[in-house]
């Protein structure tokens, strides 16, 4: 392995476990915060680089929440969102995946379906604990 390999492979293991260690859903540039701790000559191109990499190495997700922000996500397995309108965080649903819905669809419209996303619109847990006080 070459030097720049190296380099790269070290950037890239950085932000995957940057990302694994939160469940919030960051954006690119919460990443790029913490991954400089380790890095701090990284450049915020490089984080968005490899974050790409990652989710098209089916590391990680990229999430569009409908906020203009993109969102990464290192838990893989499908599942769903809650965006919450008042604080605007993203925070796992736990219901189940859905996998009847795929089939129903690929029948009814004669294609192939990989999986889906779905994203609830709503308070989250934490403001709506606010919101009782
Ligand atoms: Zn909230
Ligand atoms: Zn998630």
């Amino acid at each position: 392995m070459d030097k720049t390999v190296q380099r790269y492979s070290r950037q890239r293991a950085c932000i995957l476990q940057v990302l694994e260690g939160t469940t919030s859903h960051p954006t690119a540039n919460w990443v790029y915060d913490q991954v400089r701790k380790e890095i701090p000559n990284i450049s915020l191109g490089t984080v968005y680089r490899n974050l790409s990499k990652l989710c098209s190495d089916g590391m990680a997700l990229k999430l569009d929440v409908g906020d203009g922000t993109e969102r990464y996500d290192a838990y893989t397995t499908p599942h769903y969102h809650l965006y919450c309108k008042d604080c605007g965080s993203v925070s796992d649903i736990h219901t189940g995946y859905a996998a009847q819905l795929d089939e129903v669809a690929a029948k009814e419209n004669h294609c192939r379906i990989d999986f889906h996303n779905l994203i609830f619109c709503g308070v989250c847990s934490q403001c709506t604990t606010n919101l009782e006080k």
